[in-house]
């Protein structure tokens, strides 16, 4: 019970959100992520396909970024290699300070399970489980106490307001509120990197402003988020937007007005 506990894995929260993107190649202080000269060949046949072709890129902890480009620009692919599901044919990938390349599958597992949370277009619940145990799914892999993660699981239910439909299945809730499970689902393990597949891509205006909004708070809360949307006004709401052409980098604009929906 009592040997010294040693430092618990979630850092603390950065308490600044708008401090502005590093210029490509700088190295920071707070910094995140950093991916230098990344390509990741498919080979298809006798060719080959470059979903990513030279990607150099670094993110400081607390952005908020949009990834833009058209279908087959390598968006996914770069989701993919951010969140260790993928890992580049060459070039490196530092996540917090640690080289990913060379890791084992047991250890990109782990890398996945403690650094980053995914969020998709079409939600990827559980259809059978409430909203509370979808969320504490990634928990339970984790190995988390019971204790601790029911009080997790009430906490990130309350992050996005849906404490009361904690009991509710997948079936029962709306679009909205699948998103807003798979939000908290994702934020259960305090990640330092939220990555969002098109996160409004299957909902009404109105809903996707809804969570546009909430993601902007977590943001707001010091959470670095990298999101890839087709849509320009969710793009606009992001802090810098990168633009991909190609399985490059065409454009790294950090917006000097983000529109706020709240
Ligand atoms: P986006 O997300 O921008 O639509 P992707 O990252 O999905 O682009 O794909 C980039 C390119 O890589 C495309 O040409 C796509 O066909 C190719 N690609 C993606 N995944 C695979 C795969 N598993 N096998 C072969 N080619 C792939």
């Amino acid at each position: 019970m009592n040997p010294p506990e040693p430092a618990p894995s979630p850092p603390p929260e950065p308490s600044s959100s708008t401090v502005p993107a590093p210029a490509l190649g700088h190295t920071h202080g707070d910094e995140l992520l950093r991916l230098e000269s990344v390509t990741r060949v498919y080979p298809m046949g006798g060719t080959a396909v470059k979903a990513l072709d030279g990607v150099s890129l670094s993110l400081r902890r607390g952005e908020f970024v949009a990834v833009m480009g058209p279908s087959g620009s390598g968006k996914s692919t770069l989701l993919n290699v951010l969140g260790c599901l993928d890992t580049p044919t060459s070039g490196r990938y530092v996540l917090e300070g640690r080289e990913v390349q060379g890791l084992t599958e047991a250890q990109l597992a782990d890398v996945r399970r403690k650094s980053v949370g995914f969020i998709f277009q079409s939600y990827h619940l559980v259809p059978r489980m409430t909203a509370a145990r979808n969320v504490e799914l990634p928990l339970v892999l984790a190995g988390i106490a019971p204790a601790t993660r029911r009080e997790r699981v009430r906490e990130v239910l309350d992050a996005v307001g849906l404490e009361p439909r904690a009991t509710h299945r997948p079936d029962q809730l709306s679009g909205g509120e699948r998103q807003r499970v798979a939000i908290a689902r994702a934020m259960a393990a305090r990640p330092s990197l939220l990555l969002a597949d098109e996160p409004t891509g299957n909902l009404d205006t109105r809903t996707a402003d809804d969570i546009m909004a909430l993601l902007q708070r977590l943001h707001a809360g010091g959470l670095t988020i990298v999101m890839v949307t087709h849509d320009p006004r969710m793009g606009a709401r992001a802090e810098r937007r990168i633009g991909m052409v190609d399985g490059r980098l065409a454009s790294d604009v950090v917006l000097a007005h983000v529109e706020s929906t709240r």
